[in-house]
């Protein structure tokens, strides 16, 4: 959703509701699911180039589970509200940006699709929440230790 500045009277405060989808992003690292993001706020003209912006993003991200990989949904909800200043010569406010940098700064460090997931099977790859393999893991050793295991 764009603004032509212009436009935009002094003080005057203009509601905005609109989606964006997963393809409207560039930068974030999860997916935004089919129903897209539902933005929605208010602008206000603070000045010739100073602007207030407020708004609430509503989705619902996808992101691969950090030990399975399995692709898990999480509920967002991120709020914004911030001045942003236009350079001169520009005409057009774009709120896509600085929608995406929300997101961005926001994003989670570390997703699980469950708090006691398994994992994937270090060495043959089988998701263990889902199957069992035959692979001997009483043997496991992480190999960083497996000189120690020499010197005893
Ligand atoms: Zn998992
Ligand atoms: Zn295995």
């Amino acid at each position: 959703m764009n603004f032509e500045i212009n436009k935009l009277l002094q003080d005057e405060i203009i509601p905005f509701e609109f989606v964006a989808n997963n393809t409207d992003f560039n930068e974030i690292e999860g997916e935004v699911d089919e129903n897209g993001a539902l933005i929605r706020g208010t602008i206000e003209k603070l000045s010739r180039d100073t602007f207030l912006v407020r708004f609430t993003i509503e989705m619902t991200m996808i992101y691969p589970c950090a030990r399975c990989l399995e692709p898990t949904p999480v509920d967002c909800c991120y709020e914004y509200s911030d001045t942003v200043m236009v350079d001169d010569g520009v005409t057009i406010l774009e709120l896509l940006p600085i929608v995406e940098e929300c997101v961005y700064i926001n994003e989670p460090f570390r997703v699980l699709c469950h708090e006691d997931c398994a994992g994937l099977c270090p060495k043959c790859g089988v998701n263990l929440n889902h199957e069992q393999c035959d692979c001997d893991k009483s043997g496991d050793v992480d190999p960083r230790f497996e000189v120690l295991k020499n010197l005893l």
